[in-house]
């Protein structure tokens, strides 16, 4: 015996390489089927049940893999398990063309599709939030800040487009929460003004004031050079426990204000007394 196959599945065959035609008459045999057709679309070609055909975009393939498994589960609630009246073979949907309800829910399914793109709106709603969750994550630099998640920067975006989020989107997503990153390491800090500048986290601050000390040289073939010398760590401490604490974070100006106006810091950056 050898199934014989739908007009509609014969159409979707045109252009597959040589040998599916048998390979699909094949199944619809181990299958006892008479009559097998091929789930296809509104253009005539078969029906992508896995969802791994060439895709323009991730928007495009997402909507692919959600209408996919929204088709096999409908197929498995209309018609039973797979193996039973339709199977999933090499990427197509074969089903036995004699049984009504098998048919039933394929053009149900299909003719759902041609009229509207989605066959499962919450489905992909939930796949593509997931999916530009994952594009957050991989457009943040390092780690979110402590009490922030993928999905708290989402909510922040005013039109996310899968595919099209990027680093700079992030960011402002992450400072209308309440952050910036510091401006010399990964760390988060918490700004309480809209102030601009570049803020500092404390350890980085404190760095900001080390004096660049000149070295003289001990030969006349030499020439003077210059190395980074020890913090002003006494001068900038009250800044850091005051004023800094009300900005929320230190800020790169006021830290290099603060040394230049101390005796310390005025001798190390003008090279003499004040
Ligand atoms: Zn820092």
């Amino acid at each position: 015996m050898t199934a014989a196959l739908t007009a509609n599945a014969l159409t979707a065959l045109r252009y597959a390489p040589y040998g599916t035609e048998d390979n699909v008459r094949s199944e619809g045999d181990a299958h006892g089927w008479a009559l097998m057709g091929i789930a296809v679309d509104h253009t005539g070609s078969a029906f992508d049940v896995d969802a791994d055909g060439y895709f323009s975009g991730p928007a495009e393939e997402i909507m692919a893999q959600s209408n996919a498994a929204a088709f096999a589960q409908a197929m498995a609630d209309a018609c039973g398990e797979e193996g039973g009246t339709w199977v999933r073979v090499g990427g197509r949907c074969l089903f036995d063309a004699n049984s009504t309800t098998a048919t039933d829910a394929v053009d149900g399914l299909m003719g759902a599709l041609a009229d509207y793109p989605l066959l499962d709106e919450s489905d992909h709603s939930e796949r593509e939030w997931n999916a530009m969750c994952e594009e957050i994550d991989s457009e943040m630099p390092g780690a979110y800040p402590d009490d922030v998640d993928a999905s708290d920067v989402l909510r922040e975006l005013a039109c996310p487009e899968l595919g099209r989020i990027g680093y700079d989107d992030v960011m402002d997503a992450v400072r209308t929460l309440g952050y910036a990153p510091c401006s010399d390491c990964s760390e988060w800090l918490s700004p309480t003004t809209g102030r601009e500048g570049e803020p500092l986290c404390r350890g980085c601050a404190v760095e900001e004031t080390r004096p660049s000390v000149r070295v003289m040289p001990t030969t006349l073939s030499e020439s003077p050079r210059y190395e980074l010398g020890s913090p002003l760590t006494a001068v900038l401490t009250p800044y850091l426990d005051g004023r800094a604490v009300e900005l929320g974070c230190a800020y790169r100006e006021d830290v290099r204000a603060i040394v230049r106006g101390s005796a310390d810091g005025y001798r190390q950056t003008y090279g003499r007394a004040a």
